[in-house]
């Protein structure tokens, strides 16, 4: 019996018309990629690395960095970690690094903006993801979707913002006579993804935040308790510029992963991969019902479904097509 559940676990998220999407888990240390590949993820799409600064009093040295990246490939073992650049502000402030207080952290110097502005904690950090691909990456590994390693940048909202970081990531990756490493951004502000064209002509791949987001589309504070409730990633305006942020990847030949919560719920999933998303990030124990759910759907139905759930006044009319069986038949 646990063996026969272990073995679906391990079936690839392919729906019965051959779609198929990667199944990723959002994991941030070497020690949970086990529990990880046993809930039947297929690499890393989100490893956030704000954790190894919050989890302690001072800023982890490069060649600290470089020993937790390399351990997270090896626990990999060759399959794709996706490794997201600090994203410090917002809800995520640390205390070591004196920052200044803002009246609204949310709109903010977060994510890339502070990237942007602090040389001194970005450059460590690229310093060392290119010593790992340096070192870790095989001649001749994939590149694209399943590269073994690759890095985004969070909370991009601009063009400018882009070629500025790959400028950096460039100039390090020539220091260090490193291979090529896919650079993505993330997309969890609505200007990035009414922009998407613009900006997927400059990156190599997109991974939606439905988490930011919702917040930013809906301007809703993400931790405000009392709007909790209407704080829904199913909302048709969030599946909309999802849609925008797919069909702008999709015109330059991109690839568009999810890593936010809507990813790791079995109808948001089916929602995504029939708006055309082609990876889907969750926590791991999340894992096992998406990917049934999604098994047991055909893309043709997945795709009239999110045509559907875009088309819906609010976020009821699009919970309503839940259950009613339409993904199912094909
Ligand atoms: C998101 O915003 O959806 C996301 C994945 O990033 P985080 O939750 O770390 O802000
Ligand atoms: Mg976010």
């Amino acid at each position: 019996e646990a063996e026969a559940q272990a073995r679906e676990r391990a079936l690839p998220a392919r729906t019965r018309d051959g779609r198929s999407v990667a199944a990723a888990a959002n994991v941030n240390t070497p020690d949970q990629v086990p529990f990880a590949l046993d809930q039947g993820a297929e690499g890393v799409g989100l490893m956030r690395t704000e954790f190894l600064f919050l989890e302690r009093g001072e800023t982890p040295s490069e060649d600290e960095q470089a020993e937790t990246y390399a351990a997270m490939m090896r626990a990999l073992g060759g399959r794709p970690l996706i490794v997201r650049a600090l994203d410090i502000g917002g809800d995520k402030q640390v205390a070591h690094l004196n920052l200044p207080r803002e009246e609204n952290p949310f709109l903010g110097v977060r994510g890339a903006r502070l990237l942007l502005r602090r040389p001194d904690l970005i450059e460590p950090q690229l310093r060392a993801l290119y010593r790992t691909a340096r070192d870790l990456v095989p001649a001749g590994a994939p590149t694209g979707k399943d590269a073994p390693l690759s890095i985004m940048m969070p909370m991009i909202t601009s063009v400018p913002e882009v070629l500025a970081w790959r400028e950096t990531c460039e100039r390090i990756r020539a220091e260090i006579g490193a291979p090529p490493v896919p650079l993505g951004i993330m997309i969890e502000v609505p200007a990035a993804a009414i922009q998407a064209d613009a900006l997927a002509r400059h990156c190599d791949f997109f991974s939606v935040g439905t988490n930011d987001l919702t917040q930013y589309t809906l301007a809703i504070d993400r931790q405000n308790p009392e709007l909790a409730p209407e704080a829904d990633s199913l909302h048709p305006a969030v599946l909309r510029l999802i849609r925008l942020t797919c069909e702008g990847a999709a015109r330059h030949g991109r690839f568009v992963g999810v890593c936010g919560g809507l990813a790791g719920d079995p109808f948001g999933a089916c929602l995504l991969a029939g708006l055309g998303v082609d990876e889907l990030s969750m926590t791991p124990r999340d894992l096992p019902g998406v990917k049934a759910r999604l098994r047991a759907s055909s893309f043709i139905a997945l795709r009239d479904l999110a045509a559907r759930a875009c088309a819906q006044a609010d976020a009821a009319g699009v919970r309503a097509l839940d259950g009613d069986g339409t993904e199912r038949s094909a």
